[in-house]
């Protein structure tokens, strides 16, 4: 965490004795009225100083203002420590504390699903939406955060929810549902269980005719503007979800906004340990992620920090197919890494422990399937058989689309 200078405390409403919050916030603006009680910036960070009791109130307060909370850190407790080594004190420290948030850990045997319906979907307002990919990238992928405050909707990570976009199909039928994996975990981007986020890639291609065209949906959520309110269905998916195991090995192979629902698992595993008291994420989790160009590295900094505060237990590969090339000369695939690291990967694979997921475009899945195919035949072993065996075991999740 930064300095701690320029605290704003709320001391005349704690409680004394009452455990306290230190809230690190950004992009507080003072449009829209400050209806906080203490004066805000412009620019750079805010901390607040935030009793247990507030805690709620002050997180729903600060996403109206349209600031972002990036750090909360227990008064007195210093989390900036590696998971592998602050597991038992943070299980310590939570045996005998309530949890941050008033979020309650959902058990893996109550998973949601299809709590509200197309017929009568929940209407959320979109807090946020920006762009994720950067200067020289190729096409436009939005981060959006939803408000679920108003309602029930409640998910888990590896989930998806269903969008309907407004107005009719060329039929003059209302518009079927877009299914979108969750980005962000079951607390939410604003750690208060109300919000849900997703990772969308505007569909843009050219047709038979030469003439560009925009998906419906996607173009729809890229264009949406803050509290415009949106239509949404779900939660559903029961083939992406994290296994309980804290010591689990996560293999995670994604292209493009196929690492929507893996910012929701690495999320989960290394930035929200105080809001999980019952998951102290101690295993590997390895990302191996396909993207065109390192401007289209989606969440690049957040990926990267973890990576460097939890070398124990994230790597972090990248698979830049228009910038990296392989021995062989050709372009870098998600697939080649697969072949480069197909020793480890086999090694890893037949541990009872190790859980491989595989996201994103539909073209992914027959290439890997190949590699897969060859490197376990080098070791006379059937890649059909093994899979079938995974699929069985819940160790081989595919979702692509
Ligand atoms: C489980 C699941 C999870 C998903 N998660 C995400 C996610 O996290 N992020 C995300 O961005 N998307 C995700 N999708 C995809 C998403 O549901 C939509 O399909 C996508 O946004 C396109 O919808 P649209 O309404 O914009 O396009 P539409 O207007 O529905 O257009 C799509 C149609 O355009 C045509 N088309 C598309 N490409 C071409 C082409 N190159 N040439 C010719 N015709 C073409 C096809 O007929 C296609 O059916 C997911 C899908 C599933 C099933």
């Amino acid at each position: 965490m930064g300095t701690t200078q320029g605290v704003k405390t709320f001391a005349n409403n704690s409680k004394i004795g009452e455990r306290c919050f230190l809230f690190e916030v950004v992009g507080i603006s003072a449009q829209g009225g400050n209806s906080l009680n203490y004066p805000i910036r412009q620019s750079g960070n805010t901390f607040i100083s935030v009793p247990y009791s507030r805690m709620n109130q002050e997180m729903r307060r600060i996403n109206r203002l349209g600031g972002k909370i990036i750090n909360i850190t227990p008064v007195g407790i210093d989390t900036a420590v590696a998971a592998s080594s602050s597991n038992s004190q943070n299980k310590s420290n939570s045996s005998n504390s309530k949890p941050m948030t008033q979020a309650k850990e959902k058990k893996k045997t109550n998973i949601p699903v299809n709590i509200y319906k197309p017929k009568n979907p929940y209407k959320g307002k979109c807090l946020e939406n920006y762009e994720l990919v950067a200067e020289g990238g190729s096409g436009t992928v939005r981060h959006l955060t939803f408000d679920l405050s108003e309602g029930d909707l409640r998910y888990l990570e590896g989930q998806s929810i269903g969008i309907i976009p407004p107005g009719t199909d060329d039929k003059g039928k209302p518009h079927k549902l877009r299914l979108y994996s969750i980005a962000s975990t079951r607390h939410g981007d604003t750690l208060d269980d109300e919000t849900v986020s997703l990772c969308v890639r505007q569909l843009e291609y050219q047709n038979e005719q030469g003439e560009t065209v925009y998906g419906v949906c996607s173009t729809y959520l890229c264009n949406l503007s803050v509290d415009e309110d949106v239509a949404i269905t779900g939660p559903v998916g029961k083939e992406m979800l994290l296994p309980d195991d804290e010591d689990a090995t996560i293999v995670m192979l994604a292209t493009g906004t196929g690492i929507a629902p893996f910012r929701a698992f690495l999320w989960r595993m290394f930035k929200e340990q105080e809001q999980n008291p019952d998951y102290q994420f101690k295993g590997l989790a390895w990302l191996i992620f396909g993207i065109p160009y390192t401007a289209n590295i989606l969440y690049k900094d957040d990926l990267e920090k973890m990576a460097a505060d939890y070398p124990d237990n994230f790597r972090l590969t990248y698979a830049i197919s228009r910038e990296q090339k392989t021995d062989e000369g050709s372009k870098m695939y998600v697939q080649s890494r697969v072949s480069e690291y197909a020793d480890e990967l086999f090694e890893m694979i037949q541990k009872p422990k190790t859980h491989v997921y595989m996201c994103g475009l539909k073209g992914m899945e027959p290439p890997i399937s190949e590699t897969f195919t060859a490197e376990a035949e080098k070791r006379g072993m059937n890649w059909d058989d093994l899979r079938k065996q995974m699929k069985k075991e819940h160790r081989w999740h595919v979702e692509v689309y």
